[in-house]
């Protein structure tokens, strides 16, 4: 999903977040867990993995690019078992280089095991100059590592290794780990990164979003909690808690744009908190009394759902204004400057007969850097409307994230550095409006992370603060 790339690919990327996903005691878990990472894929498209078990040994295929590029039948007939981890992996800390794609695989003498993560240690860099003192030797640029050492360090059994190598986290994440016939399932202390568990018959599934249990047939049973160690064994589910100092951040960014319109995360639906942002959106513009439009259409895919919701509550017809192109690829040649400055346009048109001589509400989940809205904005007036409304189904985008989503620095956070009006300006929109961050809890449930928008992160920042323009 490079929606924020709409027009032009490749160009300057925001990056998101990775998904995981787990199987245990399953079988044909190889071929259960591609369908499952294939609903995940638009989690991350730079690289995917698999890694199987069968109670004897695990095994690992891995690569850059799709799901459906780094493996074929041939490939996941061959990895025999009943268990499986496997991730899709779009970069956050850490180049797109072979060693980082995961699962990331440990061979040592105390067992094998592999490991899948999504999110960001905030710590990273403290722990790793730590351990390299002691003598690891890391073979990815990748944060996910500093847990492997972390628990090869320790002593005792894997599920204490595991529980005092946490201790020792600070930041955002979600672990599964797989051994040749153990499975854990982890979520950090503040809940920031989401992860669920299905069951499947007699054995088990774990994802990142529900919508892969729709997909493989699991049936949803619970969210891992913040702080909980989860082992899934010969004798079922097990719940260790790393610490009891735990609270609710789930990032609101899940809801505004990252998860598929189908998942639920921490028992709210995705297509109903994002239906729910549209009808607050509409009743802001309702109070103010100022909206006189033919028409609302939603940027897709993320938005379509807060379009829906706004015309609902306004009265005002939804319209199919933006066509996506969906078969863009990772592949496709990019543009040159020379080409884009002649308009060319990839990923997103606007269908002019549909627009022409309309005004038009358009709604975006948020605005990062404000190329986007920039673009779409330009692409609905030369298509011929005559107004286009700018409606945000969340509030200015001002801080930048260190849990995952790497959104960089602030000066490219163009909320950061302009008011609305400014912005309204630079996007040349008729009218431009936000939701207040009150109203995103509204929309979206009241236990999240929403530093991205106030500033106020829910962890300690450690050396990342180093990137903290002082504003
Ligand atoms: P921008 O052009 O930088 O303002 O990007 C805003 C657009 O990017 C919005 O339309 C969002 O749908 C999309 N978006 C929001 N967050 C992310 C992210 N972390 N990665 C990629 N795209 C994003
Ligand atoms: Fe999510 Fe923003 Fe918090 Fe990062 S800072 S976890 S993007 S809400």
């Amino acid at each position: 999903m490079y929606k924020d790339e709409s027009e032009y690919l490749f160009e300057n990327k925001i990056n998101e977040e990775c998904g995981c996903f787990g199987i245990y005691n399953v079988q044909d878990a190889s071929s259960i867990t591609y369908f499952g990472i294939h609903a995940l894929q638009h989690r991350g498209q730079e690289a995917c993995g698999i890694a199987v078990a069968d109670d004897e040994k695990i095994v690992c295929h891995k690569g850059k690019g799709l799901v459906s590029e780094v493996f074929n039948n041939e490939i996941i007939t061959g990895l025999k078992g009943n268990h499986a981890i496997a991730h899709v992996r779009y970069s956050t800390h850490g180049s797109d280089q072979i060693e980082n794609v995961q699962p990331l695989m440990v061979r040592a003498h105390t067992g094998h095991f592999g490991v899948v993560h999504n999110g960001q240690i905030v710590n990273v860099n403290e722990l790793k100059i730590e351990l390299e003192n002691m003598g690891s030797i890391f073979q990815g640029t990748t944060d996910s590592e500093i847990l492997v050492h972390l628990i090869q360090r320790e002593e005792g059994t894997m599920v204490q290794k595991i529980i005092k190598a946490l201790n020792r986290l600070e930041g955002a994440f979600a672990f599964i780990i797989l051994t040749k016939d153990t499975m854990y399932a982890i979520r950090d202390k503040n809940g920031i990164r989401p992860l669920s568990i299905g069951v499947m018959g007699d054995g088990y599934c774990v994802s990142s979003e529900t919508c892969a249990f729709d997909v493989v047939g699991a049936e949803f049973l619970r969210d891992v909690e913040p702080g909980e160690v989860i082992r899934i064994d010969k004798k079922g589910l097990q719940s260790f808690k790393y610490t009891n100092n735990t609270s609710k951040k789930m990032c609101v960014m899940e809801y505004i744009y990252f998860a598929r319109p189908d998942s639920v995360v921490e028992n709210i639906n995705i297509h109903n908190s994002r239906k729910e942002s549209g009808r607050i959106l509409a009743r802001k513009d309702f109070e103010d009394g100022n909206i006189h439009a033919d028409m609302v259409i939603g940027v897709p895919d993320s938005s379509l759902s807060s379009a829906s919701g706004y015309a609902e509550a306004s009265g005002i017809p939804y319209e199919m204004g933006l066509i996506k192109n969906r078969y863009v690829g990772r592949t496709f040649i990019q543009p040159t400057q020379k080409l884009r400055e002649r308009g060319v346009r990839m990923k997103l048109s606007a269908i002019s007969s549909i627009i022409r001589g309309k005004r038009v509400v358009m709604i975006d989940d948020s605005i990062i850097r404000g190329t986007t809205s920039k673009r779409i904005v330009q692409l609905l007036k030369d298509a011929g409307a005559l107004e286009v409304h700018v409606r945000i189904a969340s509030a200015p985008f001002i801080s930048p994230c260190f849990y995952g989503v790497d959104t960089s620095s602030y000066d490219e956070l163009i909320s950061s550095r302009m008011s609305i009006e400014e912005l309204r300006e630079y996007i040349n929109a008729d009218s431009l409006k936000f939701m207040t961050i009150e109203e995103m809890k509204e929309a979206n449930g009241h236990e999240l992370c929403v530093a991205c928008f106030d500033g106020k992160y829910p962890t300690e920042l450690y050396s990342f603060n180093t990137n903290i323009k002082n504003k």
